[in-house]
């Protein structure tokens, strides 16, 4: 046996073992909790999704979008940092599994809230289809408006109407002056828009319009995915997304196809910061939506 083909073997023979074993489990996901107010923190991590909010009432905690599947455990991790109060409640801002994705690993007894449109969307999704994860759906729905819990724990939920689907809400500590906005609010950015969740490209900017005109007291916010930003930031987004579908419709009266349209696109140099990476999706969504 020449000597390169004796350690071929032994390094081929090693190769077979590592591959017969079983693969590594993941490292754990580890997630960051930040104060935003006393009793209110937001939960994030790398890999994990939407930003995650927990308020910590008199009875427990209310837990605000629970990120991607097999984030509970580390979501729950940075809860039992600041307070041992059981998760009660879950409010999910929208249908996406990357706010839903773990309300499964909380025990059935929690209470789950949602708009009624995001609930009749989560029932479609792949996550809760086997009839063990109903439980995860929400227990609760509403239409325009919706309190949850009183006094100084009282969370307000409004629906303004469709954006980045037909089911983002705004939820409210009202006694924190602080909103949850939810992907309507994902960034300084173009949006996504999730036709196939209702969501609209033409009405977001009016719904964020509606949001900041309809909601009072508040100062402080909780993007989607985002940092903590301002009121200001929020009827700036609103905005944002206007002088967006303006350009577009400006752009269809010229005669522009949607191609063109996203080669001229020029906003106002106020939102020169904003991410733009998606316009070249959002300018013929809002195309296809005006019947272009
Ligand atoms: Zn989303």
């Amino acid at each position: 046996m020449k000597r390169g083909l004796v350690i071929g073997l032994i390094v081929g023979a090693g190769l077979a073992v590592t591959q017969a074993q079983q693969p590594t489990p993941a490292k754990p996901n580890v997630a960051e909790i930040e104060k935003v107010k006393d009793n209110l923190y937001m939960i994030t991590g790398a890999g994990g999704g939407g930003n995650t909010a927990a308020f910590i009432t008199a009875n427990g905690v209310v837990l605000v979008d629970t990120k991607n599947p097999n984030w509970g455990q580390a979501i729950l991790d940075k809860v039992k940092t600041v307070t041992s109060k059981p998760v009660t409640h879950i409010i999910n801002t929208h249908t996406h599994g990357d706010h839903v994705g773990s309300n499964e690993f909380f025990p059935a007894s929690v209470e789950i809230v949602a708009h009624e449109n995001t609930g009749a969307n989560m029932a479609k999704m792949t996550n809760f289809a086997d009839a063990s994860k109903r439980f995860a759906l929400p227990d609760k729905t509403f239409k325009d408006k919706m309190t949850v819990l009183n006094g100084a724990d009282a969370i307000d939920l409004y629906y303004f109407g469709r954006g980045h689907t037909n089911g983002d809400i705004f939820v409210v500590f009202r006694g924190l002056r602080t909103v949850h906005a939810g992907d309507i609010f994902a960034r300084k950015g173009t949006p996504l828009l999730d036709m196939n969740n209702g969501g609209s490209g033409v009405l977001i900017g009016e719904t964020l319009a509606k949001a900041a005109a309809g909601i009072r007291n508040v100062d402080t916010v909780i993007t989607g995915h985002s940092t903590v930003m301002t009121w200001a930031d929020l009827q700036e987004v609103g905005e944002f997304n206007r002088a967006f579908l303006a350009a577009v419709q400006a752009a269809i009266k010229t005669g522009k196809t949607a191609d063109q349209a996203l080669a001229d696109l020029k906003l106002p140099e106020k939102f020169s910061a904003y991410q733009m990476t998606g316009a070249k999706d959002n300018v013929p969504k809002i195309y296809a939506e005006l019947g272009k």
